[in-house]
């Protein structure tokens, strides 16, 4: 029988690009990562595009009949950034607010291959994790090695004593969605401020 994790991650958030990058592997694993949490009954939170991988994640949501929450910003709706297909779309003023929204909503954090705007999504949970603000678990689907050479930096953060190894074992990553989801599932945050690691 297939493993099921919708009661402990009723909801899932998605960092990803909107951009769609160079490889259609990124893609392929952003829609089948779409096709996992719709099978799973997992809701998908994420940033409210239509473009690049933000696209593809709800398109493919949406076309298998998954449910969706967007949160964007009111300054990227007025662009016309937004997915015109999501019913619950959530709009903010800001930036910061529309973070605080997606780290609220979803059960865990998944981070896709993207840009700058990612990694700040990314960068932030993981930060606010180590402050103990929230004791969700934080995962990266290292897509085709897409995050190697960010990892082996965050090696050198470790190896040069300014990121503490309680802080590494709050981010989970793995290059198989089924295999992150079941980790994701089991995680339990150690609960321990990194003030006082
Ligand atoms: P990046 O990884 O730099 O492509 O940024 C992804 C994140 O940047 C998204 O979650 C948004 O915060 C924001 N973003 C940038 N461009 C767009 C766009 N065209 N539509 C929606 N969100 C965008």
């Amino acid at each position: 029988m297939e493993e099921r994790f919708v009661q402990t991650l009723p909801a899932i958030t998605v960092y990803c690009g909107s951009s769609p990058g160079q490889k259609p592997i990124y893609a392929e694993m952003a829609a089948e990562l779409a096709h996992l949490l719709t099978t799973q009954g997992i809701r998908l939170v994420y940033g409210g595009g239509s473009r690049g991988l933000m696209g593809v994640l709800a398109d493919t949501m949406l076309r298998e009949g998954g449910s969706v929450t967007g949160v964007i910003p009111d300054f990227m709706r007025d662009l016309e950034w937004a997915h015109p297909g999501i019913q619950d779309m959530r709009i903010v003023r800001t930036m910061s607010e529309r973070k605080a929204q997606m780290l609220e909503l979803g059960s865990g954090m998944i981070t896709l291959p993207g840009g700058i705007g990612t990694l700040e999504e990314f960068s932030e949970v993981v930060s606010w994790s180590q402050l103990h603000i929230h004791e969700k678990p934080v995962g990266i689907l290292n897509v085709d090695g897409y995050y190697d050479s960010f990892l082996r930096f965050l090696t050198h953060m470790l190896q040069e004593g300014f990121c503490p190894p309680a802080t590494a074992d709050l981010m989970l990553v793995d290059s198989d969605p089924q295999r992150l989801l079941r980790r994701m599932a089991e995680f339990r945050h150690h609960r321990l401020p990194k003030t006082l690691y």
